[in-house]
């Protein structure tokens, strides 16, 4: 079930290689925030876009921990963040950002898969991400919607689990903080 042929949209680009911002994609499709006490196995998802292919880290499938790609990612757009003092955390997308980008890059049932979000966080409060994670995909299912594939399964229940643009960023800038000073 790992590989079941290529997917027939770009999905899982950026928000600026689905604008065709290429140059600018730091070749992150999102960052996934830091379980805190572990800020090492912090890990990015990376942009799937065919532009990102002559990168050292395009083969890669899986997360890469964000230390490897400040070291190894040659992508031109990733220069600044990679390098930048003071705040790179502000330029990495969290998985919202990316989860909207999912949405608008997959037009095809997209009324469908809103009403299923929203009707899951609504019901989300106060439920475990296990939980929240059972209500989406039946809420998927309930309209006939594919499950979507994992990362942005993740990236939904990251954005349904909480509230990323109060918590995300802020933990990033402390986290990218104690990388950038060692
Ligand atoms: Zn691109
Ligand atoms: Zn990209
Ligand atoms: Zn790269």
């Amino acid at each position: 079930m790992s590989s079941d042929g290529p997917v027939v949209a770009p999905l899982g680009r950026s928000r600026a290689c689905a604008d065709d911002a290429h140059q600018v994609c730091g070749h992150v499709g999102y960052a996934t925030p830091p379980v805190p006490g572990r800020r090492r196995e912090s890990t990015i998802r990376l942009c799937r876009c065919s532009c990102h292919r002559a990168c050292p880290l395009a083969h890669r499938k899986e997360a890469v921990p964000v230390t490897v790609w400040q070291r190894r990612c040659a992508c031109p757009g990733a220069e600044d963040a990679r390098t930048k003092r003071g705040d790179p955390g502000e330029s990495l997308p969290g998985p919202e950002e990316y989860w909207e980008t999912y949405q608008r890059d997959s037009r095809q049932h997209s009324e469908a898969r809103k009403d299923a979000f929203t009707a899951a966080r609504s019901a989300a409060l106060g439920k475990t991400r296990d939980e929240i994670r059972d209500l989406y995909l039946t809420e998927l299912r309930a309209r006939g919607l594919e499950i979507p594939r994992e990362p942005l399964v993740g990236a939904t229940i990251d954005v349904l689990s909480g509230d990323p643009r109060a918590g995300l960023r802020k933990t990033w800038k402390t986290a990218l903080r104690m990388f950038t000073d060692r």
